[in-house]
């Protein structure tokens, strides 16, 4: 019922001749794909892929989002900007983010309104640090930042939300977690929602494995009955990797 969606997150990689021979490379590569498949790229690079996409099966994200309309907020990329170059998912919350910029529930909740309030689609990242595993804690975890970010939302919200299970221990480490664990995690993510919003809700709301997913575990991955999807770091930087991925089936 939920169709599959694979996000890459070129992350700080990519100059715009990059950017470009990348995705004409990719086109060909994916144009059967059988789930959504996302390219969140730099800001720098939104225009270029935005051109090399058109008329494609491949769908245009951003990285961040700021909360406010405008105004003194130096560096910071607001939704009205990101809306006028016609993106339309949004990575918010990601572990990158949290670990080196502060950023906290209470940000990405904000961050999450502002997506929303101009129609963009954020892909919302949770997940627990390798400390916070070994200690016992992931479900604390996960429910705390479930509660605090998607604080306030109403049922419509959900309908434009993609969730991202992103254990930070698995993130560019070439640690996978099992597809037990990855589903476990989103099972429990899925219940939580259930079980603070709503069933309907929760079935249909799409969540994503992400964490060192390449075409060696893809399959697996996919396989579970919880898993909706990949959001894809090192191995959306290739496109015979990214295409490897998205051609799961
Ligand atoms: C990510 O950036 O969200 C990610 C999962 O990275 P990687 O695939 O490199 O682990």
């Amino acid at each position: 019922m939920r169709t599959p969606i694979i996000a890459g997150n070129w992350k700080m990689n990519k100059l715009n001749k990059e950017a470009d021979a990348l995705v004409k490379e990719l086109v060909p590569l994916v144009k059967d794909a059988e789930c959504e498949v996302v390219l969140c790229v730099p800001f720098t690079d939104i225009v270029t892929v935005r051109k090399a996409i058109r008329g494609t099966n491949i769908r245009l994200g951003a990285q961040n989002v700021h909360w406010a309309e405008s105004g003194a907020f130096t560096g910071e990329i607001s939704a009205a900007m990101l809306k006028e170059l016609k993106v339309e998912y949004v990575i918010i919350g990601h572990s990158e983010r949290r670990q080196y910029f502060n950023e906290t529930n209470e940000t990405v909740n904000k961050r999450i309104q502002a997506a929303l309030n101009y129609k963009l689609k954020p892909i919302v990242c949770i997940g627990e640090t390798l400390e916070e595993r070994e200690s016992g804690q992931t479900e604390q975890v996960l429910y705390t930042q479930i509660i605090e970010c998607l604080r306030g939302f109403k049922s419509w919200d959900f309908d434009r939300m993609v969730l991202a299970y992103e254990p930070v221990w698995a993130i560019g480490t070439g640690k996978t977690a099992t597809s037990e664990q990855a589903n476990e995690a989103i099972a429990f993510i899925r219940d939580t929602i259930r079980k603070r919003f709503s069933l309907k809700i929760a079935d249909k709301l799409r969540i994503q494995y992400g964490g060192s997913m390449n075409g060696g575990n893809v399959k697996e991955l996919m396989a579970m009955e919880e898993i909706d999807g990949g959001l894809i770091g090192g191995a959306s930087l290739s496109p015979a990797k990214f295409a490897d991925v998205v051609n799961y089936k």
